[in-house]
């Protein structure tokens, strides 16, 4: 299980699962992340690096478990 995440909103799982992927988004190379259960398979927000500015990964990584811990609350 990753760390810092709340329990999923609607199983109450806790095996969530931060998925990165490797993406191309209108036309540039992108860096997506979300939060996914492996229960329910509900998904938090997607996160791409392009909508942040000079973003790196550990950046994405991070806004896609405060998104999914902000559903939570
Ligand atoms: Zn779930």
């Amino acid at each position: 299980m990753e760390d810092n995440l709340k329990p999923c909103p609607f199983c109450g799982s806790k095996k969530l699962k931060l998925e990165k992927k490797r993406t191309v988004y209108k036309r540039h190379k992108a860096y997506t992340a979300s939060v996914r259960c492996n229960c329910c398979h509900a998904r938090g927000d997607t996160v791409i690096n392009l909508t942040i500015p000079y973003a790196v990964k550990e950046d994405v990584e991070a806004t896609a478990r405060k998104r999914w811990n902000r559903r939570n609350d």
